[in-house]
């Protein structure tokens, strides 16, 4: 199960889980998701799918952890469609998470905590994290990156 922050054409922001990524495309494109607040069901991912966490203040082995990316220049989330240029940087931003960052899922934020508690060691870890949990991380002083995941430039 996956779960994904959406967003529907009125701009309410809501929460829904799917058996996968793939699931949600299939319903999504057939108008099956629908938004609780207005039922409308023109959704989108809400553009947070993955994050990056890194223990506050810990320096030293900076190899460990991949150098946060640049925040992407504002994703256009209004519905329209992501310039190629953009698209190809956020393709390219992907890859180097998934090659730097091990891939947490929904535990995102609790493993985030441990990082930052040091109960493992420190890494770049990414997984999907709700609004909520990326405000209450970043409220504790965890770094937190949210990038639009937009599909992998080879399939
Ligand atoms: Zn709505």
């Amino acid at each position: 199960m996956i779960r994904f922050a959406l967003r529907c054409a009125n701009a309410h922001e809501f929460e829904s889980w799917f058996k996968d990524g793939a699931a949600y495309d299939r319903m999504a494109a057939a108008r099956l998701v629908e938004c609780p607040a207005c039922g409308d069901a023109h959704v989108q991912k809400a553009l947070m799918a993955p994050a990056i966490a890194k223990a506050p203040g810990v320096k030293g082995r900076g190899e460990a952890v991949p150098a946060t990316p640049a925040p992407p220049p504002q994703a256009p989330v209004a519905g329209g469609p992501i310039p190629a240029q953009v698209l190809a940087l956020l393709q390219r931003m992907r890859a180097e998470v998934e090659k730097n960052c091990d891939y947490v899922g929904p535990k995102f934020a609790d493993e985030a905590r441990r990082i930052a508690r040091g109960e493992v060691d420190e890494r770049g870890i990414y997984g999907e994290a709700s609004e909520a949990e990326t405000e209450a991380l970043r409220d504790e002083g965890i770094e937190v990156a949210q990038l639009p995941w937009v599909p992998r430039s080879d399939g």
